[in-house]
């Protein structure tokens, strides 16, 4: 079978070779055309497709061990895939070995402890499931079917983070097999450079097979939802959102959006595919102090569609997955923001307006707070002079499409870069980001960050990634 080394050469990996892999696995092996093969390879953004030479699905450390260590006695290149969302497709590659994770999706939660141990191949979904159950939540982000470990490794922020930080400033620990083969533990206590680097650095040092997360009480009713107006409402309600958002308590994170009505039950149907404005809101604290926080937001103008109503935390923390299934074509732009400006106000209308599909929009998501209170060398993640992001995101659905929704990304991008902190979200990249692009989202940790490549991976074994150079 053809197959690819880690510096680029093609080459024949052997029947046998392959056979000698499967039979000292636990979980499932999969090659080209049989079956899951499809369903490991493809990754949520249908614009990415590439074709490893194989898929082990692991089921357990051990897979994990087995697998590095054979691509290492082999020169195989290696991709990990967690719940694969990447938008840039990192978890995939041509010729390579893929780790799918997908198996691993145990999540153990010690309610005494707060703490939650979640293997590496959960989707957020599944830790706010078990989390709370005890009335728990971890810091994850918006859409319930995003991977755990790809989030967290390159820092993630969600509802919680104003009060908590970024997902990855709650980690307290994580089991990792190292370029070496070997199972390590990162937290403060043990191995304190690595646990710095993977705290937001990307999946840049090992596999991650397991994370611990630090947990908060919160729920299980929060105030929770979206209120929706017309497009031509947009400057007033984004003075709104401007001026709520800078006094808003920790516990209250919203978010401003513009985009075409989606068909949404809640929205009236001769709205659907006209342009709206609409503040997403969620309160993490008790439900009665909730609905007196968002009580401005509801009384607004004359909003065409109200869901901002107690609601379960879990439910909330999936409210917005229809809107991003998998299989559509996507292309984000994105920055990070010290403030939200007039000016900025006034773009995100203009640039809303040209919008090209009906599915994509222009998001203002506020996080502010826990995470600017940190230290700038805490951990890799670093930019914790930001206070809100820009994501100009693009989502459409046929491939003759891609010019004109890659271009409308691009022009408003250039158009609103100016009112950025010079940082960006690495987990946002995409594609056809380069290097100076890496460097924007991870700025000064930088030079750490390759001092640490250089002691645990310094031949550079897991490199499809935004990859550091060990130095
Ligand atoms: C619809 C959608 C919503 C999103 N919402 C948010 C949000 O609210 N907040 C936020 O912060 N981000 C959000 N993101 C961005 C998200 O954090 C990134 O896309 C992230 O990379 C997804 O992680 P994953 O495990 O699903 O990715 P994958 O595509 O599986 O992997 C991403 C990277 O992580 C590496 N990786 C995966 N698993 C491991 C592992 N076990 N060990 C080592 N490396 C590993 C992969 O090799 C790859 O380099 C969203 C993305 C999408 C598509």
């Amino acid at each position: 079978m053809r197959a690819n080394t880690m510096d680029g050469r093609d080459i024949d990996l052997k029947q046998d070779a392959l056979d000698g892999l499967k039979m000292r696995l636990r979980g499932p092996m999969f090659t080209p055309g049989g079956v899951g093969y499809e369903e490991s390879r493809t990754v949520w953004n249908t614009m990415i497709d590439r074709k490893p030479a194989g898929v082990a699905r692991c089921l357990g450390i051990g897979d994990v061990m087995t697998c590095v260590q054979f691509a290492r006695d082999h020169e195989l290149l290696l991709c990990i895939k967690g719940g694969g969302h990447n938008i840039a497709g990192l978890a995939t590659a041509d010729g390579a070995l893929m780790l799918d994770m997908s198996l691993m999706r145990g999540v153990w939660v010690d309610p005494l402890r707060r703490v939650a141990h979640a293997q590496a191949g959960c989707l957020l979904g599944d830790v706010d499931r078990e989390t709370q159950v005890h009335g728990l939540a971890a810091v994850l982000g918006f859409v319930s079917a995003t991977g755990i470990a790809g989030l967290t490794l390159g820092g993630g922020f969600g509802y919680l983070t104003r009060r908590w930080g970024w997902t990855s400033d709650t980690v307290v620990g994580m089991d990792v097999v190292t370029a070496d083969a070997r199972l390590v533990r990162a937290s403060i206590d043990e191995n304190a450079d690595l646990f710095w680097g993977l705290r937001g650095g990307g999946g840049n040092f090992g596999v991650v097979t397991g994370i611990d997360y630090a947990l908060q009480p919160v729920g299980p009713e929060v105030v929770g939802g979206v209120v929706a107006w017309p497009a031509s409402e947009a400057p007033r309600v984004l003075e709104l959102y401007r001026t709520l958002a800078a006094e808003a308590p920790p516990e209250l994170t919203l978010v401003a959006l513009m985009r075409p009505a989606p068909p949404a039950p809640w929205l009236p149907k001769d709205m659907h595919g006209k342009p709206i404005v609409a503040l997403l809101a969620c309160y993490s604290g008790t439900p009665e102090e909730g609905e007196k926080a968002v009580a401005t937001v509801k009384s607004f103008g004359h909003p065409i569609g109200d869901v901002l109503v107690r609601r379960p935390y879990a439910q909330m923390q999936s409210l917005l997955d229809a809107t991003q299934p998998k299989g559509r074509r996507y292309y984000w732009k994105s920055e990070y923001l010290p403030r939200i400006e007039p000016a900025l106000c006034a773009k995100v209308i203009e640039h809303a307006a040209r919008i090209p599909s009906p599915h994509s929009a222009v998001v203002l998501f506020q996080i502010d707070g826990a995470l600017n209170r940190l230290d700038g060398a805490h951990s890799a993640v670093g930019n914790r002079d930001a206070r809100y992001v820009l994501n100009l995101a693009g989502s459409w659905e046929q491939a003759g499409d891609d010019q004109a929704n890659i271009a409308w990304a691009r022009t408003a991008w250039s158009d609103m870069r100016s009112f950025s902190t010079g940082g960006t979200y690495i987990n946002f990249l995409t594609e056809d980001e380069g290097p100076e692009r890496t460097e924007a989202a991870l700025g000064k940790g930088l030079t750490r960050l390759a001092e640490v490549k250089a002691r645990w991976d310094p031949q550079n074994v897991f490199r499809t990634n935004r990859n550091i150079t060990p130095t």
